[in-house]
């Protein structure tokens, strides 16, 4: 059985590496079970390292969080529009989004009824497309802040869309949309609190994203798409057990695709995890289309010339991953390595792809 090992310590480590990189208040970003890795346990190791505000993407999310920590500040990111949700937000005083005039009269509603004020991050769309005011509607964004009463304006925030290290053109022209929006806010006497538009890609590429705070999701599990100085730490480790070991004569094929065939006698671990439990799925490909056949030919003419060469660690030691990556097994070349069926074969794994019946161990 294969178990997703879980550093709680990196974590920690990577938060602390953010907030010295960018000098401002980072914001851990929940999501999607933390990236995978469990939300309850990331805000509690967290929290214990003094962190006092989150982020989430649903409400579910906010309310496992609330339960866990009452006294942490949440701050739900995606604007929702229904009284159910509204009425949620209001009893257990989550800091919510406001994305439409609509919204945040019913919010508003909502929270007088029950002679509450509720705290509200102003969302601005900038380009994401998804939820929030349009920077040519920042006067309902003014009106709602000026008029609804039970509404406490704490922030305003955005979100790009396109911020993977190649498109620094469209990161500055949402910056400077957003900051069209909160200036206006600030010219019509409204104190738009905290601002925050970068994520992780944004905040270590771009200093002049980082404003009062940043959302940092990815870079807490040490695993952002660009390139970085900073030395984030890669969380997140499948362990399984190897099943079986024996040695393979010469000439042998070694997996599906008959894509490596041994070229002297090797010594094989067969480990029983694969594409089920999430590993590399982010380079599995789907054979039954076309252009993934291409991709599948790329990865293999990568594989046969040295680069798409994938490992794992048994016994300290790298043991080189043999042929393609099966659905429920992967066989590694431990002809170097003293290991018997039973040992553990480590694989570094973007908790994100993680199967969600893979137990979590948290170290
Ligand atoms: C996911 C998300 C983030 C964090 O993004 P990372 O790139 O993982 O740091 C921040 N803000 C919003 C609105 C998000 O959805």
């Amino acid at each position: 059985m294969s178990t997703l090992i879980v550093q709680k310590n990196l974590i920690v480590d990577n938060y602390h590496i953010m907030c010295g990189e960018t000098g401002v208040k980072v914001i851990p970003m929940l999501k999607g079970n933390a990236y995978g890795l469990g939300d309850v346990e990331i805000a509690r190791a967290l929290y214990d390292a003094g962190v006092k505000m989150f982020s989430v993407s649903r409400l579910e999310e906010a309310m496992r969080l609330h339960e866990a920590l009452p006294d942490v500040e949440i701050l739900l990111l995606t604007p929702y529009s229904t009284e159910k949700a509204a009425n949620i937000i209001t009893d257990i005083d989550i800091t919510a989004a406001v994305g439409s005039y609509d919204s945040a009269v019913l919010l508003n509603g909502v929270a007088a009824k029950k002679d509450k004020k509720c705290r509200v991050h102003i969302a601005f769309d900038t380009g994401m497309g998804r939820s929030g005011f349009l920077p040519q509607e920042v006067e309902k964004a003014i009106q709602a802040a000026k008029y609804l009463t039970n509404l406490t304006v704490c922030g305003c925030f955005s979100h790009f869309s396109n911020c993977f290290g190649k498109s620094k053109k469209d990161v500055a022209l949402q910056l400077e949309q957003f900051l069209k929006c909160t200036s206006a806010l600030k010219s019509a006497g409204i104190d738009p609190g905290m601002c925050h538009i970068a994520n992780s890609n944004a905040s270590l590429l771009y200093p002049e994203t980082r404003l009062n705070a940043v959302r940092t999701g990815s870079a807490l599990l040490g695993r952002v798409g660009v390139k970085t100085k900073a030395p984030l730490k890669r969380v997140g480790a499948l362990q399984c057990e190897i099943c079986d070991t024996h040695w393979l004569p010469a000439g042998h094929n070694i997996g599906y695709g008959n894509t490596m065939k041994t070229k002297k006698a090797l010594k094989i671990a067969v480990i029983p995890t694969g594409y089920a439990d999430g590993l590399y799925v982010c380079k599995a490909k789907d054979t039954f289309r076309f252009r993934d056949v291409l991709r599948y030919g790329f990865q293999d003419f990568k594989y046969l010339f040295g680069s798409g060469k994938m490992y794992c660690k048994i016994k300290g030691k790298k043991a080189r991953i043999l042929g393609r990556i099966g659905f429920c097994n992967v066989v590694a070349d431990i002809s170097n390595i003293d290991c018997n069926a039973g040992d553990i074969a480590e694989f570094s794994i973007n908790p994100m792809y993680v199967n969600t019946n893979v137990p979590r161990a948290y170290v």
